[in-house]
């Protein structure tokens, strides 16, 4: 995620409609969790293996599971392809590590969203590359002239290529770019009115859930960083597609691992009584999301990983008994079932 951030400012206000479905055994043990308290969730988007190692990513996911916090971590199988082929076709001991702690990631408290395939070019699955020059994955999500078919094979062919080695998604975040191309046609669709995804994307993500492909039957996703209202974008029955955006920027070192963007007071100051998260829970906000990006918030050299320490400790200090952590998939879960709005 890094562009489009201005996309949202014409985004359809459609606000969640509060319709009770029946809840099943994990949707009650999440209420009664979540039972007047707000619940935190976040996004990690970028984690790869070849950034900083494997163990990073071990020693992050030790620490989620040590404090049963929850949140989510995109798992992208094609990242820098080029250089390293698949991590769904692995052929290093790096991948097959990986492979490892992605499998582990859901009982360690975590998510996995699919950030698509590269991050990049929009892969041919059958050949394992992206042909030179083919657009890029983030701005394919709002060209008017893709199909239902078209989005429900290429994100059908991800969830495969995770399958193959044993993982599963739970939702989607998508992928940002900021490179020539991107940019020039990001303006183009814009000039024609074109704001936001293409809906046949919404359609084709319900029927993949429908169809039980994504962990879950409801599919949480991080769309654009801007503030904006949590929406339904596709539902039916015991199925949904949510747009659960952050409320806040990412103040951990974001993706150019910056230490002039980090700052922990933004979510919760030393004494508690100040920062975005604090004012959700005295307001007694049913949740609060955040996010960070794996290049700031790694355990190995991001500048946000002891920030992001001190917020687990301040929170836990100052509200531990008003707050819960859940991954978003059992928050769109709830979300879904109109107990949360
Ligand atoms: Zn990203
Ligand atoms: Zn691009």
């Amino acid at each position: 995620m890094l562009f489009m951030q201005n996309r949202t400012g014409a985004t359809r206000r459609d606000f969640l409609r509060r319709t009770a479905v029946g809840a099943g055994a994990a949707l009650t043990a999440g209420l009664a969790k979540a039972a007047g308290k707000t619940i935190l969730t976040f996004y990690m988007d970028d984690t790869n293996p070849y950034q900083v190692g494997v163990d990073a990513f071990k020693q992050f996911l030790d620490f989620i599971q040590a404090n049963k916090l929850a949140g989510e971590s995109s798992m992208i199988l094609g990242f820098r392809w080029e250089e390293f082929g698949l991590i769904s076709r692995p052929r290093t001991a790096l991948q097959r590590a990986y492979i490892e702690q992605l499998r582990r990631a859901h009982e360690c408290g975590m998510d996995s969203h699919m950030e698509l395939m590269t991050h990049d070019g929009l892969l041919d699955f059958a050949t394992g590359r992206a042909p030179r020059g083919v657009e890029h994955e983030g701005i394919w999500l709002y060209e008017p002239a893709v199909s239902v078919d078209q989005y429900e094979a290429y994100f059908g062919n991800i969830i495969k290529e995770g399958e193959n080695i044993g993982v599963r998604f739970t939702g989607a975040t998508w992928p940002g770019c900021g490179c020539a191309a991107c940019t020039r046609r990001d303006a183009e669709l814009r000039k024609n009115g074109v704001l936001n995804e293409n809906p046949n994307l919404w359609k084709a993500l319900l029927n993949l859930a429908k169809r039980g492909k994504f962990r879950g039957p409801t599919v949480p996703l991080f769309t654009v960083s801007d503030p904006h209202p949590t929406r339904a974008v596709a539902r039916e029955g015991k199925f949904g597609v949510y747009d659960l955006p952050p409320h806040i920027h990412d103040n951990l070192g974001i993706w150019e691992n910056n230490p002039a963007r980090v700052n922990a007071d933004a979510y919760i100051t030393a004494d508690g009584k100040s920062g975005a998260m604090v004012e959700k829970i005295r307001a007694g906000a049913p949740y609060f999301v955040f996010y960070g990006h794996w290049q700031g918030l790694n355990p190995a050299n991001g500048v946000g990983w002891p920030a992001f320490k001190q917020v687990v400790a301040r929170v836990k200090q100052h509200y531990g008994d008003r707050v819960v952590w859940m991954r978003p998939s059992a928050l769109s879960e709830l979300i879904h079932s109109g107990q949360v709005a």
